[in-house]
């Protein structure tokens, strides 16, 4: 992980009057005002005494974790959540001192690491949290961590009715400190409500057995987007924001209460525009011939940078505000596009040239594809496209 990776190449900018990077003619371009948007509605949605934890897990989500975070912590966000030791290493490398709390527990061999850098881990293994207290009391500094329960997304997390019993044989530990508790919904963006009412009434259970023993349970936490949008009463101390902040949703039914603008864009430049003769096909196995009377358009973009090679043949690009197929097997590294060369009073042919921008994800003139769009013809959510696109691409900020 470079945190720099962006910089580097001389392609940050200042405004949407950017040159495309230089070193490659295909970029995932960020809006940071869509980012500051998103968390402005978040706090407007949420009680004045809840705290924003933002979630740059996965580079965020793709968006890069350092500059939304630095971003978030800018509007309103005061703790940030990586899903492990290394993202959260990174975020310390590029300056940011926010409290860090990493999402899962990490190895017991990584504790050196998460106390030199001040993470925050979550605990859910006794072998674990009594190593973590070890090591910390060894340096003269407890650790603090939160503790994660499992009410019911059986994934990770010490079982609700257990709890009590954990923290009673760690609690003692004089290199460890409680700082939080907190449980994941498994069924938040769900229509039915079933599930989620479940896991709130366990971990309610599990939140009063460790009152009753008289341990302070710290900074009590729930929410994810879905649940910060549709249910106040999983707010508790801090929701922890992901996908919303990004200003994508996380279902159809958190899209009615709050208005959230996506970030990311991912755009590209022709690089190569040539006439294919009738019959002729194009890209591996010919899986579109030419029909005659088009120009093709290559752009510098593929799988390899998160455009899935299942949208062959099915997906549109946007250039000058009209909509171009996609054409022929996506590539690795390319992918074409048709350009129709005929032309009418009711579709006058769109001119396309060598370095014209296209949009793959975003807004073009009037039009717009988003990562929903897309997500629904490779059958996939939104979250991972998102992922996808931020790995080998450049990444552009604008503001
Ligand atoms: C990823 C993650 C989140 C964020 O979820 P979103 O749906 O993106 O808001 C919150 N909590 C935990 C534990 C997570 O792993």
């Amino acid at each position: 992980m470079d945190p720099q990776r962006s910089l580097d190449g001389g392609v940050v900018q200042q405004n949407r009057e950017y040159a495309a990077p230089e070193r490659r003619w295909a970029w995932v371009e960020i809006d940071r005002e869509a980012i500051r948007h998103n968390l402005k509605r978040f706090r407007r949605h949420l009680g004045p005494d809840v705290r924003m934890l933002a979630v740059v897990k996965a580079d965020g989500y793709g968006h890069g974790a350092v500059e939304c975070a630095r971003v978030s912590l800018a509007t309103g966000a005061s703790v940030l959540g990586v899903a492990s030791v290394d993202e959260g290493i990174e975020l310390r490398h590029a300056g940011i001192a926010a409290p860090v709390l990493i999402l899962a527990e990490p190895p017991i061999e990584a504790i050196p690491l998460v106390l030199q850098h001040q993470l925050v881990p979550s605990v859910y293994n006794m072998e674990f949290a009594l190593a973590l207290g070890e090591t910390a009391d060894a340096q003269g500094r407890p650790s603090p961590y939160h503790l994660k329960v499992d009410t019911g997304m059986n994934r990770v997390g010490v079982h609700y009715s257990d709890a009590g019993d954990f923290l009673r044989t760690i609690d003692f530990h004089r290199g460890l400190e409680l700082q939080g508790v907190f449980t994941h919904f498994a069924t938040a963006d769900d229509i039915d409500t079933y599930e989620f009412k479940r896991q709130i009434e366990r971990f309610e259970q599990a939140l009063s057995v460790i009152r009753y023993m008289g341990i302070d349970p710290g900074t009590v936490h729930a929410a994810n987007t879905s649940a910060a949008i549709r249910y106040r009463q999983s707010h508790y101390d801090m929701v922890r924001l992901g996908i919303g902040i990004y200003g994508l949703y996380p279902s159809e039914v958190t899209k009615q209460s709050i208005e959230l603008h996506p970030a990311m864009s991912v755009r590209a430049r022709v690089s190569f525009l040539k006439a294919v003769p009738v019959g002729e096909g194009v890209s591996y196995s010919h899986s579109y011939r030419s029909p005659g009377n088009v120009l093709v358009a290559t752009l510098p973009i593929g799988y390899g940078d998160g455009l899935s090679r299942v949208l062959s043949n099915r997906m549109d690009v946007l250039a000058k505000g009209r909509r171009l197929p996609q054409v022929g097997n996506i590539c690795m590294d390319m992918t074409m596009v048709e350009v129709d060369q005929r032309s009418s009073a009711l579709h006058p042919r769109t001119d396309i040239a060598l370095g014209d921008e296209v949009t793959i994800i975003g807004r073009s003139g009037n039009d717009l594809i988003t990562l929903d769009d897309m997500g629904k013809m490779t059958g996939t959510i939104n979250y991972e496209l998102a992922c996808r696109f931020g790995l080998r691409l450049d990444r552009v900020f604008v503001d």
